[in-house]
């Protein structure tokens, strides 16, 4: 039995260890676009306070990690097309056969639609080789303006000030981490960076970037104008699917999956970023590919296990202000209940019963997150 993994971030290492543990010998090929060196991508975005170079953020190198685990691994090859029904893959080093098939392609940065010389500039850190390219760009750099208040840019923005730069963080929104946090718990986060030296400027989109010797020139919706070093987007990402349309497998906002990982065509799964769980959850994070990994792995030798998610509260990693979020669902209905203070913000979303739903805990609350996560509900 041949499983060949496409990809080889933490999904698809993961994937390999699970299916190692449940079988000391099926084959198993890992096809990956990259070099295969296996690091933690949430690293990215608070390695340079801490000095981390690249190289030091390379846990295990790929050849070790194939020759530990015995994997086949074919890096630097990207994979061009799929053909379900011969289960079969072409690559730019040439074609190969599976009997079962995974995509853990991860996902692509969201690129904004920018006006002007210094648009084609905007960088975005994303995996490894981006990283190595973003530490040699900021060399004699101090001020850089970051695209994006989500939790990527909450997290660069605290990072480069760590590391003695200045950020502008701009966004759409007019606070930052909207999407995951109710307002207080936002403008708890904003006021604890901005007490540390970040500019906001939100509620307004950067509309075009003029590039004047080495300095950048960003204008904004609102018609201001801000100088930069350098300027770094973190506006989102979006799961990598094209391969998987093409191949006429079912495609929403990801690579949709059943309750087994198992894409339409039976003989291929999906995990990771790229994969869109029940065609409901798009879940960019590293705790749902644990999970998935460790089902998915059953399910490949031969005992169908459904994937569980229990609630997994995400670590923002803004050392100024510790935060630790769990949003509610879409489906849930409730109310914030609120307490606050200079020193943390404890955000419970509750029902009209008083269960707990999802929770958002800022400074010292997010001591609080042991306690409090058994209390939440379970996604699938
Ligand atoms: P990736 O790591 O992106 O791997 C995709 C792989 O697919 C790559 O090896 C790529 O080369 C390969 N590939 C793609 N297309 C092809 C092709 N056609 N042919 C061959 N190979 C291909 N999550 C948290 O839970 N907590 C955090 O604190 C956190 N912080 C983060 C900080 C940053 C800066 C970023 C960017 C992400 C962060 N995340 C965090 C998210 C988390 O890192 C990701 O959810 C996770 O790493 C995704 O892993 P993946 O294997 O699905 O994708």
């Amino acid at each position: 039995m041949n499983t060949t993994i496409i990809g080889s971030g933490v999904a698809a290492w993961t994937l390999v260890r699970e299916l190692r543990k449940a079988d000391p010998e099926s084959q198993i090929r890992l096809i990956t676009a990259d070099n295969g060196d296996f690091y933690s991508k949430p690293m990215l975005s608070n390695a340079l306070a801490s000095g981390k170079t690249p190289e030091s953020l390379v846990m295990t190198p790929a050849a070790k990690f194939a020759e530990q685990q015995k994997v086949d691994l074919i890096p630097n090859t990207s994979v061009s097309a799929i053909d379900a029904d011969a289960r079969k893959v072409s690559s730019s080093a040439g074609e190969f056969n599976y009997d079962n098939l995974v995509l853990a392609l991860g996902a692509d940065t969201i690129k904004l639609p920018l006006e002007g010389n210094g648009a084609s500039d905007v960088i975005s850190v994303n995996d490894l080789n981006d990283y190595t390219v973003f530490r040699k760009l900021l060399e004699g750099k101090k001020e850089v303006a970051v695209l994006g208040a989500g939790l990527i840019g909450c997290e660069f923005a605290n990072d480069l000030l760590k590391a003695e730069i200045h950020t502008t963080v701009f966004d759409l929104a007019d606070r930052p981490l909207a999407r995951l946090l109710p307002e207080q718990a936002s403008t708890f986060m904003l006021n604890k960076l901005a007490e540390k030296g970040v500019s906001w400027k939100l509620g307004r989109s950067v509309t075009g970037i003029v590039k004047t010797g080495t300095a950048y020139t960003l204008t904004d919706s609102t018609g201001d104008s801000t100088q930069a070093d350098l300027v770094l987007s973190a506006v989102g990402l979006k799961p990598r699917t094209e391969l998987a349309q093409n191949a006429g497998l079912t495609v929403q906002r990801g690579i949709v999956v059943n309750g087994l990982g198992q894409t339409s065509h039976s003989n291929i799964y999906a995990l990771g970023d790229c994969a869109d769980y029940l065609g409901k959850f798009v879940l960019p994070y590293i705790m749902p590919v644990m999970q998935s990994a460790r089902a998915m792995a059953q399910t490949l030798t031969g005992k169908p296990t459904e994937i569980k998610f229990p609630a997994m509260p995400v670590s923002i990693k803004t050392p100024d202000c510790p935060a630790v979020v769990n949003p509610p669902l879409p489906e849930h209905e409730g109310e914030w209940e609120i307490t606050a203070d200079e020193n943390g913000v404890k955000a419970l979303f509750k029902n009209k019963d008083g269960a707990l739903l999802g929770m958002a805990l800022l400074g010292e609350a997010s001591k609080e997150r042991q306690a409090l996560t058994p209390l939440l509900p379970a996604m699938i």
